[in-house]
């Protein structure tokens, strides 16, 4: 698989897919453009070799938000509200095609400038995106004498723009760019080759969105910690009171059958001893600490404790490659993200000993960068989905149509 670096790109127009699904205010301003900023070192690669660039990029879910007429919500969805901030970031103007297919684009990208960019509209605006039809991909391709996918977040869909139309290209003209190359190989190090102990730590509300990642990293990991909401099914199962917690009564036994496959395997997976109960779910809730599987009825386990704090920092300070997905509490509540916060500083001294942080998955993100603590870790994924179906096992589409 090639990366960008492999390629001159002087004299060639670059098709390159993107992740500019940010989110705006109701002014369309942007409110966070960090998936902007991290598309711009392949494409200012690009335009420095005297190459030109035409962008491409979903934003949002038009086709399932439709108007109450039925129709697209085209001023709601249009990418055309990303130009003049990429314009700005990039210092220099950037063109913008109505549409992402059709006669009027195709004559636009091939009367673009070496070291010029445009930008064509939100590629979801077509119900043969999603569907990853094969004629809408082949027009698509027809925009680039070079494809090169930058956009990890999409990277597990099999979408006309992410995947299919990388069939177009051959071997030589496709590639990986720069973010996208940096997340495979992370992601690829802690999977394949990661030096050991080797600690994964899970948190989040639910067993059933992590079953497959728990599953793959048993026959990986030398330390499972299990945190978050997803904790008390583990409890209940092996006959726990858990009072009002978070619970999946359908997954009791799943619960069950991986702490035996863990036996078996010789994983320790490691649960929270405590919690910080809470007398309801709210901000202002009476606080106390119980053993998690003595929780009194009525209340319920909305953070990790003292206890389980301190047994975490003790594995994640021996281990020296640490994945981390997933809150452990609902860290939103200032008075329930100790544990969280806890966790993070700990990856972090982690990392500053030696060991490979990789932290991934929305909330997770959201806590280290709540904290500050995002230069801090080894790398951050910018891909919630696809790092999950990454660790999962399975094979990215998008990744692989660049082989
Ligand atoms: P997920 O999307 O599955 O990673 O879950 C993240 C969400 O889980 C966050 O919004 C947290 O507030 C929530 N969460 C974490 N721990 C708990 C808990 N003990 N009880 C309820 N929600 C939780």
């Amino acid at each position: 698989m090639q990366t960008i670096d492999q390629i001159n790109f002087s004299g060639k127009r670059a098709l390159v897919r993107v992740d500019f699904n940010v989110p705006f205010d109701k002014s369309f301003i942007i409110t966070d453009d960090t998936r902007i900023k991290a598309a711009l070192p392949t494409i200012k690669k690009i335009l420095e070799e005297g190459g030109s660039v035409v962008l491409m990029s979903h934003l949002g879910r038009p086709l399932k938000k439709l108007k109450e007429d039925g129709t697209i919500d085209k001023e709601k969805f249009s990418l055309q509200h990303v130009v003049e901030h990429l314009s700005n970031l990039l210092g220099q103007p950037v063109q913008f095609a109505n549409d992402c297919i059709g006669a009027a684009t195709l004559v636009m990208a091939h009367h673009l400038l070496p070291g010029e960019v445009m930008l064509i509209e939100n590629t979801r605006f077509h119900k043969e995106e999603e569907k990853g039809d094969a004629v809408f991909a082949a027009t698509l391709a027809k925009l680039g004498d070079i494809y090169v996918n930058d956009a990890f977040g999409t990277a597990h869909r099999a979408h006309a723009s992410t995947t299919i139309v990388a069939n177009s290209f051959a071997a030589e003209n496709k590639c990986l760019g720069y973010l996208m190359a940096a997340e495979v190989k992370n992601a690829q190090k802690v999977l394949n080759t990661p030096t050991k102990p080797f600690t994964a730590i899970l948190g989040g509300a639910k067993v059933s969105d992590k079953i497959l990642i728990i599953e793959n990293l048993l026959s990986i990991a030398d330390n499972i910690i299990i945190g978050g909401g997803m904790a008390y099914t583990f409890f209940k199962a092996q006959g726990g009171k858990i009072g009002n917690s978070l619970v999946e009564e359908d997954k009791l036994e799943l619960a069950i059958e991986l702490i035996q496959k863990a036996k078996e395997k010789g994983v320790n997976l490691v649960l929270p001893i405590d919690s910080i109960i809470a007398d309801k779910f709210d901000e202002n809730a009476n606080t106390d600490i119980a053993n998690n599987d003595e929780i009194p009825d009525n209340w319920m386990g909305l953070d990790i404790g003292p206890k389980a704090i301190e047994a975490f920092k003790t594995i994640i300070a021996s281990s020296k490659t640490i994945l981390w997905n997933g809150p452990m509490g609902v860290f939103e509540m200032e008075k329930f993200q100790q544990g969280t916060k806890a966790v993070a500083l700990a990856i972090v001294d982690a990392t500053a000993n030696g060991a490979f942080s990789l932290v991934g998955g929305g909330d997770s993100v959201a806590a280290v960068n709540k904290f500050e603590l995002a230069e801090k870790v080894s790398f951050v994924s910018t891909g919630g989905g696809a790092m999950l179906e990454f660790f999962e096992g399975k094979t990215l589409p998008g990744v692989a149509a660049l082989s």
